[in-house]
C-alpha cells in the first residue's frame, strides 16, 4: 500500500513552519475527529494518517530524514513504538498524547479543564522615518481566527448545545488503572472540557472559531522606532469554544531614510558644503523633518565638523524628551571648472606660498601631518 506525501496529507508547503504544520494538522484532526464521525472508517483512516504525518513532521530528525528520503527514511515499521499501519491503535492513547500537545499540555490536577485562551498574534509593520517621528492611525490586515457567528463560538450547530461527556460524566478527568495506582487523566473523550459536540456547527467544523481577516486601524503614537511593539488587547485569536481572546502585538521596524540616519532621539545628517563657504563661512541650508532651515557656519570651518541643531530631533514616544539633530558638514571638492575659476585657483595657491611657515599659517592640519610623515621616515631609515 503506497503512502500519500505528508505535507500532502496535511496540505502544506514543504516549507511550511511547525507552526503553520500544528495549525493544519489541529485543523484536519478536528475535521476527522473518531468523535465526530462515529462508525465512519474513512474519516478513521484519515485521522490517523494525518497523525502519523504530523508526528514526522514536528521531529526534527525524522523530519530531516522523511525530506530527504520519504517514506524510507521514516518507515515506522522498523521504528521503535512506530505507528503501525492499519492497526487498530489505541484512540485514548491517541488523544492523550496528540491533543494534549496541542491544547496546551495535560493538566494535573481534577477538574473540568478551561477552554484555552486564544493565541497571541505578532503583525510586523513598517514605517517611514516621517510617520515613526510623527506617529499616525494605520489601516492592518490581520489573518486571524475569530468566534463563529453561526454557533456563537459553542461549536454545536444551531439550535444544539454541546451535551454533557458520557465518559468523564461532565467531570473532564477519567481514573485509570496502572499497576497498582488508580490515576486521574483528562477524559480522552472531550479532551477535559466535560462537554462533547454531538451535531457540529456547519461554519466551523465545531471548533467554535473560524479563519478570518481583520482589519484593524492601529493608532502609531509619535516617536516610536525599531524594535517598539503596541499592544492591541484582545485583538489576538479568538479562544477555543468562547474562551478570551489573545492580543495583537505590532512591531514596529522603522525603514532606512535617504537623509537622516536615527540614534535613540537623535537624528544625524551629512550637509555638503563648497571650499570658499567653508573658509570664509555663511549660512547654509539644512534640512530637517520639519522643513529647511539656515545654518550659521562660521569662516574656517574644517570638513567633518559636527553642528547641533537642539530640539530638532525626535520626540521621544516615552518621555516626551526631544532629540537634538546633529548636522555633519562635508567639504567638497569643486568639479567641471572653467579655465577661468581654475586660473584663479592657481593664483590663489600661489599666495599661500609653498614653505613651511606659510603652510602653518592657513593649514593647521598639514602641519602636524607632514611632521609626522617626515618623522615616519627618519624612523624607517634609521
Ligand atoms: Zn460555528
Ligand atoms: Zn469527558
Amino acid at each position: 500500500m503506497s503512502k500519500r506525501d505528508y505535507y500532502e496529507v496535511l496540505s502544506v508547503g514543504r516549507d511550511a513552519s511547525e507552526r503553520e504544520i500544528k495549525k493544519a494538522y489541529k485543523r484536519l484532526a478536528m475535521k476527522y475527529h473518531p468523535d465526530r464521525n462515529p462508525g465512519d472508517k474513512e474519516a478513521e483512516k484519515n485521522f490517523k494518517e494525518c497523525k502519523e504525518a504530523y508526528e514526522i513532521l514536528t521531529d526534527s530528525s525524522k523530519k530531516a530524514a522523511y525530506d530527504q528520503f520519504g517514506h524510507a527514511g521514516v518507515d515506522p515499521n522498523q521504528g521503535a513504538g512506530g505507528f503501525g499501519g492499519g492497526g487498530n491503535a489505541d484512540f485514548g492513547d491517541i488523544f492523550g498524547d496528540v491533543f494534549g500537545d496541542i491544547f496546551g499540555g495535560r493538566r494535573g490536577g481534577g477538574g473540568q479543564r478551561q477552554a484555552a485562551r486564544g493565541s497571541d498574534l505578532r503583525y510586523n509593520l513598517e514605517l517611514s522615518l516621517e510617520e515613526a517621528v510623527k506617529g499616525l492611525t494605520k489601516e492592518i490586515r490581520v489573518p486571524t481566527l475569530v468566534g463563529c457567528d453561526t454557533c456563537d463560538g459553542s461549536g454545536a450547530k444551531k439550535g444544539t448545545s454541546a451535551s454533557t461527556c458520557g465518559t468523564c460524566n461532565g467531570a473532564g478527568q477519567v481514573q485509570m488503572r496502572q499497576g497498582f495506582f488508580a490515576v486521574q487523566q483528562p477524559c480522552p473523550t472531550c479532551h477535559g472540557r466535560g462537554k462533547v459536540v454531538k451535531d457540529p456547527c456547519n461554519k466551523c467544523h465545531g471548533e467554535g472559531r473560524i479563519e478570518k481577516t481583520k482589519t484593524l486601524s492601529v493608532k502609531i503614537p509619535a516617536g516610536v522606532d525599531t524594535g517598539d511593539r503596541i499592544r492591541l488587547s484582545g485583538e489576538g485569536e479568538a479562544g477555543e469554544f468562547g474562551a478570551p481572546p489573545g492580543d495583537l502585538y505590532v512591531q514596529v521596524s522603522v525603514r532606512e531614510h535617504g537623509i537622516f540616519v536615527r540614534d535613540g532621539n537623535n537624528l544625524y545628517c551629512e550637509v555638503p558644503i563648497s571650499f570658499s563657504k567653508a573658509a570664509l563661512g555663511g549660512e547654509i541650508e539644512v534640512p530637517t523633518l520639519d522643513g529647511k532651515v539656515n545654518l550659521k557656519i562660521p569662516s574656517e570651518t574644517q570638513t567633518g565638523r559636527m553642528f547641533r541643531l537642539r530640539g530638532k530631533g525626535v520626540k521621544s514616544v516615552r518621555s516626551h524628551a526631544i532629540g537634538d539633530l546633529l548636522c555633519k558638514v562635508v567639504m567638497e571638492t569643486p568639479v567641471n571648472l572653467s579655465e577661468r575659476q581654475k586660473e584663479l585657483l592657481r593664483e590663489f595657491e600661489e599666495t599661500l606660498g609653498g614653505d613651511s611657515k606659510t603652510m602653518k599659517k592657513h593649514s593647521p592640519k598639514a602641519e602636524g601631518f607632514f611632521d609626522g610623515v617626515k618623522k615616519f621616515f627618519q624612523d624607517l631609515n634609521s
